[in-house]
C-alpha cells in the first residue's frame, strides 16, 4: 500500500537534546523532518533550556515541540524518526538510560485522534502529560490543544512546577 493512501494528519513532535550542541541537533533535525517523505514542517515552538528529569546528574537539555502534517501511518512516521535519531548519532544500547543524556531524541506525543498501545510505539506519549517540558512549549504553538485522556494541555501546566524549564529568547531555528 502507498504511504500516501492515509488521510493528512496532523502531528505534534517532541524534540531533546543535551549533548553534542544541542541546538545545532535541533536545527538539524527539523530539517530532516521537513524531508520525511508526505510530510511537512507546520509550526515549531521556541528552545528551551530544562533542567534534567529523573537522572539529574547530566547537562540540561534543550527541548522544543514541533506540529507537522503527514500522510505517513504512525509506524512508518517513527521508522524516519528513529533513522534521524540514528544519523544523528545516537547511541542506543543496552546501557541507553530512560531519560539519560542523548544527542537526539524525537518523540512522537499526538497522532491526529490516535491512540496506540504498543511498547514500540504508544499515543498520546504515555508521560507527556507529566512533563514541563514538553507542555510549556506545546502550549506555545497549541494553546487550545487537548491530550486524549488526560485535559487540556494549557490546564495540565499549572498543575506542574516549570522552575527548571527557560524560554531561550534570541534563538533563531
Ligand atoms: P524516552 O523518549 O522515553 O526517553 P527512548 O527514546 O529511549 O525513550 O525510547 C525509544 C523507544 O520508544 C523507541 O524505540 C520507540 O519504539 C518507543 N516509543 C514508544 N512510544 C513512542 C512514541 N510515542 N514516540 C517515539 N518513540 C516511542
Ligand atoms: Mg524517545
Amino acid at each position: 500500500m502507498s504511504s500516501q493512501a492515509n488521510p493528512l494528519e496532523t502531528v505534534f513532535l517532541g524534540l531533546g537534546s543535551n549533548l553534542e550542541q544541542p541546538l545545532v541537533q535541533l536545527a538539524r533535525a527539523l530539517r530532516a523532518v521537513h524531508e520525511i517523505p508526505g510530510t511537512a514542517l507546520v509550526r515549531v515552538s521556541s528552545f528551551y533550556d530544562t533542567a534534567p528529569v529523573g537522572l539529574a546528574d547530566q547537562p540540561n537539555f534543550v527541548n522544543a515541540v514541533a506540529e507537522l502534517q503527514t500522510t505517513l501511518s504512525p509506524h512508518s512516521l517513527l521508522k524516519h524518526l528513529l533513522n534521524i535519531e540514528a544519523e544523528q548519532y545516537r547511541i542506543r544500547d543496552a546501557n541507553t538510560l530512560r531519560n539519560g543524556p542523548r544527542t537526539l531524541d524525537l518523540d512522537i506525543l499526538l497522532f491526529g485522534h490516535l491512540q496506540i498501545d504498543e511498547p514500540e510505539l504508544t499515543i498520546p506519549h504515555p508521560r507527556m502529560h507529566q512533563r514541563a517540558f514538553v507542555l510549556w512549549p506545546l502550549a506555545e504553538i497549541a494553546p487550545e490543544l487537548e491530550i486524549p485522556g488526560h485535559g487540556y494541555v494549557r490546564e495540565l501546566l499549572l498543575g506542574l512546577d516549570v522552575s527548571g524549564v527557560r524560554k531561550l529568547e534570541g534563538v533563531t531555528r
